[in-house]
């Protein structure tokens, strides 16, 4: 059984809050794929931080840019402009035009939920009184503040922290008449994921965003999309809709963005983002100089690299490396977010803590899944390394199968 980072076992001494499950492994040092534990043990990171270090642990060229951007100008507010954050504001913007054909405008936050937060709030300043309803899909996730927490269609998330906001609605993933029902004269927005990421990694239905799109411009409600853990990338387009063909009125993205520097935006056209006026939003730390230095910093790289074609060269190569593995039933999603489904009586969760005892880190997205989503970055080498690991690990599960020696 894999052990934890704290020696001393109990929430009495460790410093964090009891939020998260206990952790792992101290990792003291990551470069590209690879992290190191405190004990110098060498781990294969296939989760980078959940979709976050796109481009490799340390990459060089966003740790420059960070470093020198830290000895010129880190935050001065947003009483003052900053070419830095005007600068990737103009380039995501470029992204988003060339994906939706629309030129508009970004709000810069700290997180994925901060970017739905304002997202949810500028469909309601854009919906007016009375239309105010924000609808969501059942095992979607859009994050733990308050409001994208009641988003996120997972109930039993809510629970504990009854009452949640007024305004949410949830219907069944993927049912395109639920969501007809759904969307009433009520409804300011339908906020939706591409790949449902933390729901396991579940691809939106053929047909589904594009349906969505339909009932939004007959209802007048904004299509918000979620691209959160889908953009930058990650699914082999800039943003996963764009798999889809559809223009979304609002996107967020968040987590591949900074390589690992907390950085967000939501991004709307112009007459969309025309709803808010002055003292509407807003955030301390909203486009400082040092997170939007790592967000040009990643553009730059990522059309260097042209990361896109490098998530669906490596993502292909994953693929048919698992082709055939007892005990997968299938391989979910685009590009390098891949859900690897098991079968029956082999439990996610065993298999990713053998996979880290055999220095490969992956997720248990759920109890079925394993979420691999590695750096763009990956090697043809590590991932046949990769691969062996989890292999083996799948095996070790498999009754009767043999796995690791
Ligand atoms: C991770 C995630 C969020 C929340 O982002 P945070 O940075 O954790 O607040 C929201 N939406 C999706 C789709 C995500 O994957």
């Amino acid at each position: 059984m894999t052990g934890h980072a704290f020696t001393t076992e109990g929430t009495a001494h460790c410093p964090f809050m009891p939020v998260f499950g206990p952790p792992a492994r101290m990792i003291v040092r990551g470069e590209g794929t690879e992290v190191w534990d405190s004990e110098g043990r060498r781990l294969l990171d296939f989760l980078s931080g959940i979709a976050v270090v796109s481009l490799g642990h340390a990459n060089e060229r966003v740790a420059d840019a960070i470093a020198e951007q830290a000895r010129t100008l880190v935050h001065v507010s947003n009483f003052f402009a900053n070419p830095v954050a005007t600068e990737a504001a103009q380039r995501i913007d470029a992204l988003l035009a060339e994906a939706t054909g629309s030129h508009g405008q970004i709000f810069f936050t700290n997180s994925g939920a901060e970017a739905n937060e304002c997202a949810i709030k500028l469909a309601r300043r854009h919906g007016g009184r009375g239309r105010h309803t924000v609808v969501s899909a059942l095992g979607s996730f859009h994050g733990r503040t308050l409001a994208t927490l009641a988003a996120t269609g997972q109930p039993s998330k809510h629970e504990p922290f009854q009452p949640m906001p007024e305004g949410f609605r949830q219907v069944e993933w993927g049912d395109l008449d639920a969501m007809a029902t759904a969307v009433d004269g009520s409804v300011a927005a339908v906020l939706i994921e591409s790949i449902q990421g933390e729901g396991g990694v579940q691809p939106a239905p053929e047909g589904y965003l594009r349906g969505i799109r339909e009932l939004c411009d007959a209802t007048g409600a904004l299509m918000i999309v979620d691209e959160v853990q889908t953009g930058f990338a990650r699914t082999g387009r800039w943003f996963g809709f764009e798999h889809a063909s559809i223009s979304p009125d609002v996107v967020t993205m968040a987590k591949g963005m900074g390589n690992g520097m907390p950085v967000g935006a939501c991004w709307a056209p112009t007459p969309i983002a025309a709803s808010f006026s002055p003292g509407d939003h807003g955030s301390t730390f909203s486009g400082t100089a040092l997170a939007t230095a790592a967000v040009n910093a990643v553009i730059d790289e990522m059309l260097r690299l042209d990361a896109p074609a490098m998530a669906i060269a490596a993502g292909d190569e994953i693929r048919s490396r698992l082709a055939g593995t007892p005990g997968i039933t299938g391989v979910r999603g685009a590009g390098l977010l891949l859900g690897v489904g098991l079968a029956d009586g082999i439990v996610a969760g065993d298999v990713a803590a053998d996979c880290l005892e055999n220095g490969l880190i992956v997720n248990a997205v759920n109890a079925s899944t394993i979420r691999l989503a590695p750096p763009l970055t990956v090697t043809v080498d590590e991932i046949e390394e990769a691969t062996g690991i989890l292999a083996a690990a799948i095996a070790n599960q498999v009754p009767g199968g043999a796995g690791h020696e």
